[in-house]
């Protein structure tokens, strides 16, 4: 086989990865509607959701490390006598084998993709043996949450359209809102305070917001019912 044919190979197999993407993006779409529906209980179909989706973050990961690898030794190989050629699958494979032992769980928690899950999902997620345990912790979050988030945004009293949730203090406000307040308080050099009434957080910085999508859904809903 020549270096052509496995850097064509090579390409056919890393031009899947978008569509790998995709397939995540959708996984989180259906955990958000799980736990949208209230007549179902959300904690055993997330965990398997969320299994799905880390071994999609797996696969991803296995795709850019078998292709670093393959260009690593390729190239390494035409500086080589003729020879090494013979044994560049046998290497690939020896040194894929090593690299995808050594990708931990941990690691696939940190893939952009699974972090969005847990963000949109926002539950700390089960891992398999401690799935059925952590299921009524579960349902205590999503009660605690939907007791505690209002679709108001503090700061423009009406329903958020893009409610970002501050990570530090958990409250809620329309991202334009809370970014024109957070610019112009850095503007005069002086800290933004959570507007929320009683929070002591002292400093929102754009760094601490992140999009609250299933939020966002809810309160689409509810102004579609409302029609
Ligand atoms: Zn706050």
């Amino acid at each position: 086989m020549s270096i052509n044919t496995v850097h064509t190979a090579l390409s056919s197999v890393t031009s899947c990865q978008p569509d790998l993407g995709t397939s995540m993006d959708i996984v989180t779409d259906v955990a958000m509607d799980l736990v949208e529906d209230q007549e179902v209980e959300p904690g055993v179909g997330l965990a398997v959701l969320h299994r799905v989706i880390l071994d999609c973050a797996r696969l991803d990961r296995e795709i850019n490390m078998f292709s670093d690898i393959v260009e690593q030794l390729t190239s390494e190989v035409g500086q080589q006598p003729p020879e090494a050629q013979f044994s560049l699958s046998e290497r690939v494979k020896q040194q894929f084998e090593e690299r995808k032992a050594s990708l931990s769980e941990a690691e696939l928690l940190k893939h952009p993709k699974v972090v969005a899950f847990q963000e949109s999902v926002h539950i700390p997620l089960p891992q398999d043996e401690a799935a059925e345990s952590l299921q009524e912790e579960v349902d205590e979050d999503i009660a605690v949450m939907q007791s505690q988030v209002n679709f108001t945004c503090p700061l423009t009293q009406v329903n958020m359209e893009n409610p970002v949730r501050n990570r530090v203090c958990n409250h809620h406000y329309d991202e334009a809102a809370i970014l024109s307040m957070v610019k112009a308080r850095h503007k005069q050099q002086r800290k933004c305070r959570c507007p929320v009434v009683g929070c002591v957080n002292q400093d929102v910085t754009q760094a601490h917001l992140v999009p609250d999508h299933l939020l966002r859904r809810r309160i689409q809903k509810l102004g579609s019912n409302k029609v």
